[in-house]
């Protein structure tokens, strides 16, 4: 029996948030933590603990999946998730989705009842379908503060990240058996256009678990993110470098630094060790363990 350990975030960025915003987003984060805690505590698998945060986040208007995503450069919104399970290394990713509820467990879906890894826009539509996953009118995404959030950035010109907040939830958890898993799931980038997908759904990229070393999950310039492969990256220096899980992951957002990205990572160990970091100004982030638990916005 190894330390379980569950982490989870809500995406970084500026965070400058009215207190209501901020109180809000934080009960978030509670309510996934205990999501996860239920499942990690009673020793259950690191997959399904993931899974349950994950979905917790998404259905949370706070945070950029699920309910509360961000709008396309059209105006309407497109879902990106992945989960990845450690142990075996199994992993499964949608994108482009419109009226799946919880993507994430499309994702999961994909990974435990197709053949493939990446399903994207109207097949993943149908595939999900032929599933009997719970799907809704895209209208229940959206919420009024993406739609003001997206005129104002088409009224400066349309730049994807112009106001620098990169809501993208993710959970990566450790069980007591020792395996790790990842879940990642975004609405992606304000007027993001042209079918633009992000790093969330590509595995490597946003999203990894790998029982020989990590689980990660990230948020941030997913761009960045996908040229530096940053969560495999990540995992890839601490069994070829030896690094520790705190040094690799500093060292992955210093590499996306030096290029010019900005963002934020989660990651955890096989062992329970649990690691976090952004470049920006805030992330909204939470852990608990048989220790304890903590929740935290601002700062470093
Ligand atoms: N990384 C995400 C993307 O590029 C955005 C985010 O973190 O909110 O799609």
């Amino acid at each position: 029996m190894t330390n379980w350990q569950l982490m989870i975030h809500g995406g970084c960025g500026s965070m400058r948030l009215t207190a209501e915003e901020e109180r809000a987003g934080r009960a978030g984060l509670n309510s996934a933590l205990d999501a996860g805690e239920a499942i990690l505590a009673r020793g259950g698998d690191a997959l399904d603990a993931v899974e349950a945060a994950a979905r917790v986040l998404e259905d949370h208007p706070s945070f950029n999946a699920g309910r509360g995503s961000v709008l396309t450069h059209d105006g309407h919104i497109e879902l990106d998730a992945a989960i990845m399970d450690g142990r075996t290394r199994s992993a499964g990713a949608v994108a482009g989705l419109r009226t799946v509820r919880a993507p994430i467990s499309a994702a999961r879906a994909v990974m435990e009842r197709s053949p493939h890894v990446l399903l994207s826009f109207d097949g993943a539509e149908e595939f999900v379908r032929e599933q009997g996953l719970e799907t809704v009118d895209p209208s229940w995404f959206e919420i009024p503060e993406r739609r003001a959030m997206l005129d104002r950035v088409l009224a400066e010109g349309g730049a994807f990240d112009a106001d620098v907040k990169y809501g993208t939830i993710g959970a990566v958890a450790a069980d007591v058996n020792g395996h790790v898993a990842a879940a990642t799931s975004t609405g992606g980038l304000t007027a993001k256009r042209w079918n633009r997908i992000g790093d969330s759904p590509l595995i490597g990229a946003g999203t990894y678990a790998d029982d020989r070393a990590a689980a990660i999950s990230a948020t941030g310039s997913g761009e960045y993110f996908i040229r530096t492969v940053a969560a495999h990256e990540l995992c890839a220096r601490m069994r070829m470098k030896g690094e520790d899980l705190q040094t690799a992951l500093d060292g992955v957002l210093a590499e996306i630094g030096a290029l010019g990205g900005k963002g934020g990572m989660i990651a955890v160990s096989p062992a329970g060790e649990a690691a976090w970091g952004f470049t920006t100004a805030g992330m909204y982030r939470g852990k608990v363990s048989a220790s304890g638990r903590e929740v935290a916005v601002h700062g470093a």
